[in-house]
């Protein structure tokens, strides 16, 4: 009997009716809040995701699922969603024509050619937002809250958020500059990726799964923001913990050790997951503020801010 392919799930009947209450009430919720929604090919030019998830990551380097066919063009299954929408606005002319700030929401498979493993599926769904076109505290206020709520719809677990900063995109490529010096003194310890990482992508380090990398790391140098990122940081997250702390059901945690598995975060970045009173899942998703991406990929340089989370994640989390 031919059987479904590894490190991929079938929805039949009550799972069926779980995941599609989620979509369901996900775009529910969003388009209360006005946004719109957008669905793009689940396989876009390998190039778009070279170009914006990163050629270091592992998600490029390892994981993108590429598609083979006669012509020369190269295809990959989308590993994410934000790099296609921010591709479909642009072509579509979005960009220039919507008002600011243009907020998208959109939901479907992603792929990843991962070792399949619980909680790492080779497709998994997920339900994306993008927040385009604003770059001030407030909306990364606003935008991180809107997620919290939704989550506490759907959820009857607390929830932890827990949140970081790059400071800016100056702040990030100082501390990059950091990390690199860091490790050039210790790299015939590190393992043979993370030797090829250290000058182009030392973040990829801070990710590494092998135990003599993550000893090293223990010592890594944290980020100094300056004193203006400082205090964007600390009153964001204070604003965000006095709108969310009267219902008590999610906490927030600062992580300054959290380095999101993509190259294109310059500010904010932050992650959920669920927990009850022995156990914390997983990781169900998280996001950041990206103020480069939409001025590499059309001719209009406007921030933005994005999310992800992942269907099967929070499914497997509730239960
Ligand atoms: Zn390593």
């Amino acid at each position: 009997m031919i059987q479904r392919p590894r490190g991929t799930v079938d929805f039949i009947d009550e799972q069926f009716k779980q995941k599609q209450d989620l979509e369901r009430r996900f775009s529910d919720f969003f388009y209360k809040k006005n946004y719109i929604g957008i669905e793009t090919p689940l396989f876009e030019s390998k190039d778009l995701f070279v170009r914006t998830v990163g050629d270091q990551t592992d998600i490029v380097q390892k994981e993108l699922f590429e598609l083979e066919q006669k012509s020369d063009t190269k295809y990959a299954l989308r590993p994410e969603i934000t790099a296609s929408i921010i591709r479909a606005l642009a072509e579509s002319g979005s960009l220039k024509t919507k008002p600011k700030p243009i907020n998208v929401f959109s939901y479907g498979p992603c792929f990843r050619y991962e070792k399949p493993q619980k909680g790492r599926r080779r497709q998994f769904n997920q339900l994306d937002l993008e927040s385009i076109g604003r770059s001030d505290a407030s909306s990364d206020e606003e935008f991180i809250v809107n997620v919290v709520e939704f989550i506490e719809l759907i959820s009857p677990k607390k929830i932890l958020l827990s949140i970081s900063t790059f400071g800016s995109e100056e702040r990030k490529a100082e501390y990059a500059k950091d990390l690199t010096k860091y490790f050039a003194d210790k790299k015939d310890s590190l393992c043979e990726l993370c030797q090829k990482r250290i000058d182009k992508n030392p973040f990829r380090v801070l990710d590494c799964k092998n135990p003599d990398c993550k000893t090293i790391c223990q010592d890594a140098p944290e980020i100094s923001l300056n004193q203006e990122e400082r205090e964007r940081f600390q009153n964001t997250v204070s604003n965000i913990e006095q709108r969310i702390s009267p219902k008590g059901q999610t906490s927030i945690k600062i992580d300054k050790t959290m380095v999101r598995g993509l190259d294109y975060y310059t500010g904010i970045v932050f992650e959920f997951s669920l927990v009850d009173d022995e156990t914390r899942s997983g990781s169900i998703g998280g996001g950041g503020r990206y103020d480069n991406l939409v001025g590499e990929l059309s001719s209009i340089n406007l921030p933005a801010i994005g999310v992800g989370l992942g269907v099967e994640r929070i499914i497997d989390a509730i239960e």
